[in-house]
């Protein structure tokens, strides 16, 4: 099995790149974001707890996240591997994660960073907000604490896994299909 993380500031273009990966590589694309918008959506005690959380652009609990992720590598099991959308966002949940794949004799194969600067953060959010309607995307101050706790809780893995030698940066910015041949040429390499 493949653990690839896909990593990036919020609006980096995670979601949209991870389809294409999926279907290229038969991996199973797990957003931790959207498995949480499903139990919001659902109305779960679980849920409504997140929601107060991811509206006011901080994240929820690494132990709620790391449950949901365990049960996924355990129960599924008809893909060459995993690509992670949105986890590890803390350096306590690369730990679990590391302990979890070695409990799996496993490890994180490589992590893909797609890079863009703030600006383009906001931009990218705000566009998105008008098609998608996701809460959390509608209001100017949920975006700027979303960026500050990517720069203070997640940014800090870039360091945890150059130092592992498993960190490979692509540039965010340009179209999507510039941005996927870019990813596509990485994935080739790494093979
Ligand atoms: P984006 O990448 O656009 O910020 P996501 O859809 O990945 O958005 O996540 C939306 C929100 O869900 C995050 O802002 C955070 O509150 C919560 N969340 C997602 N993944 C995690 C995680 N691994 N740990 C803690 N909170 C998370």
């Amino acid at each position: 099995m493949k653990y690839y993380i896909l990593f990036g500031p919020p609006g980096a273009g995670k979601g949209t790149q991870a389809a294409t990966m999926t279907s290229k590589y038969n991996l199973r694309h797990v957003s931790t974001g959207e498995l949480l918008r499903a139990e919001i959506a659902q109305g779960t005690p679980l849920g409504k707890q997140a929601k107060v959380l991811i509206d006011a652009g901080q994240l929820v609990p690494d132990e709620v996240v790391e449950g949901m992720i365990a049960s996924l590598f355990d129960t599924v099991k008809d893909v060459d591997g995993f690509l992670l959308d949105g986890f590890p966002r803390t350096i306590a949940q690369a730990q679990a994660l590391d302990k979890m794949l070695q409990e799996r004799n496993a490890q994180v194969t490589s992590v893909v960073s797609l890079m863009i600067p703030d600006e383009t953060i906001f931009e990218r959010i705000r566009g998105r907000a008008a098609i998608e309607g996701r809460a959390d995307d509608a209001s100017d101050a949920t975006i700027s604490n979303r960026i500050a706790t990517y720069h203070e809780k997640t940014e800090p893995l870039i360091e945890y896994y150059r130092a592992a030698g498993k960190y490979a940066e692509i540039d965010g910015l340009g179209t999507i299909e510039q941005v996927r041949e870019r990813i596509s040429a990485l994935l080739d390499s790494l093979k």
